[in-house]
């Protein structure tokens, strides 16, 4: 490709959208920025406007666009759309070359699906896109010849350390199995009983990454490595027996593939997302990231542990939906949304999250993932029955005592 690579950054406003522009400001004779993506955030996006001059600025949040629009100087030369259609028809533009899909949730998928369908490279990091949507999003990809680059840490590094072939299609050749690393969590070390008490912010106090507070609380029950064991599947067309999760709490090592003559590789680095974004920015060039060279002397030790489901249920319960098949990974997505996001309300407690998704998991029966239509009905009836889940239980507060 001649010239600068341009890029569409949806979900610009949040942890993985403002590292991503950090990184393209590094290397303004590389990238431009031709569009940027937020919910509602204005003031948040008018700054990135003022330093990017996209040429489209996208909030989904038609009042947050007006704002947007009244308050952009006149010599942005930015211009402010809202709503679905726009988004997709910014992410398919011929102009184009690259969409960073880092809005958080099922509500990226559309966009996503929109991106690879159009043929572009796809940086993914919205991994609850791939879990809903797994069959459709890797069949738009094949299709359309578009190229995914994995920017989740795990699957970027599993990504390094896999032969890659034509293009950017990586090759199980010789691969006998993915070592996939978790921190662990806040919560590593926790009882049930402590677990029990938790709060959001304790939730949201990852020991070694900084992240939106959807994927922390994730982080901290495991349902993260769950999402990530799905997208890994999905991603590198393995079984789910290849994939074995492992916890290694120092983040240093973000995955290893083990091959058949005995060799792991591993992919190591400090735990700083801008690593896999200038990864799967410059690919296959590597680019200056701004993130600090590894000392392994100050690390000093690296350790291994097993992932204890018995205290971290969401785990198993992803693995299981995978094994069930179908929608049920959706239904799986759908239910641990609307339990982390009545956790971070302070309605239920941390405990119950996986309680919701087992009862939801129980109720909804998967469906062959046909078509998006299909996808995001289980993924409304999933919610629907998380949802009535919760207030049936909050009435006789069986589940959950609210403080
Ligand atoms: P975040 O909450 O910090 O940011 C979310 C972004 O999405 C914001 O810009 C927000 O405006 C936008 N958004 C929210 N709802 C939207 C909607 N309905 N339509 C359009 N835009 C919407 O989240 P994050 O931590 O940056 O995570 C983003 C995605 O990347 C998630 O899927 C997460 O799992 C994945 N991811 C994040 C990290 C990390 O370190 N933060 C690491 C790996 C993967
Ligand atoms: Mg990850």
């Amino acid at each position: 490709m001649a010239g600068k690579r341009s890029i569409a950054v949806l979900g610009s406003t949040g942890s993985i959208g403002v590292s991503t522009l950090d990184v393209i400001a590094r290397h303004p004779d590389r990238f431009t920025v031709y569009a940027l993506v937020a919910l509602s955030s204005v003031d948040a996006m008018l700054a990135q406007c003022r330093q990017f001059a996209p040429r489209y600025a996208v909030m989904m949040d038609q009042r947050a666009a007006q704002v947007l629009k009244e308050s952009l100087p006149a010599d942005i030369p930015t211009e402010v759309l809202h709503g679905q259609e726009a988004l997709a028809a910014v992410v398919s533009a011929d102009e184009v070359d690259a969409v960073m899909a880092a809005i958080v949730g099922a509500a990226g998928l559309p966009s996503t699906l929109a991106a690879a369908r159009a043929g572009k490279t796809l940086l993914l990091a919205n991994k609850e896109s791939l879990v809903m949507g797994g069959h459709l999003l890797m069949q738009a990809v094949r299709e359309s010849g578009a190229w995914l680059l994995p920017i989740d840490s795990e699957h970027n590094a599993i990504f390094q350390c896999m032969p890659v072939e034509a293009g950017a299609v990586p090759s199980l050749r010789g691969v006998s199995k993915v070592l996939l690393t978790a921190s662990g969590g806040p919560f590593r070390s926790w009882s049930l009983e402590r677990m029990r008490e938790a709060t959001p912010d304790q939730a949201c106090a990852h020991p070694n990454w900084s992240m939106g507070r959807k994927i922390s609380v994730d982080s901290a029950s495991l349902m993260n490595k769950g999402l990530e064991f799905i997208e890994a599947c999905w991603i590198f067309d393995l079984a789910p027996e290849l994939v074995e999760v492992v916890v290694h709490p120092q983040s240093i090592i973000h995955s290893m593939v083990q091959y058949r003559d005995g060799s792991v590789l591993a992919q190591m680095g400090n735990p700083d997302m801008r690593t896999p974004i200038a990864y799967g920015l410059g690919w296959p060039e590597r680019v200056d990231a701004g993130v600090a060279p590894l000392d392994l002397v100050t690390t000093a030790h690296l350790d291994f542990e097993a992932p204890d489901e018995s205290r971290f249920p969401c785990l198993r319960l992803a693995r299981e939906s995978v094994t069930t098949g179908g929608t049920a990974m959706a239904v799986c997505n759908a239910a641990n949304e609307v339990a982390v996001a009545a956790f971070l309300d302070e309605r239920i407690r941390f405990t119950d999250i996986p309680r919701v998704i087992e009862y939801t998991l129980g109720q909804v029966s998967p469906v062959e993932p046909d078509s998006l239509a299909v996808v995001e009905s289980a993924d409304a009836e999933a919610r629907r029955v998380s949802d009535n889940y919760l207030a049936a239980v909050a009435a006789d507060d069986k589940l959950v005592s609210l403080p």
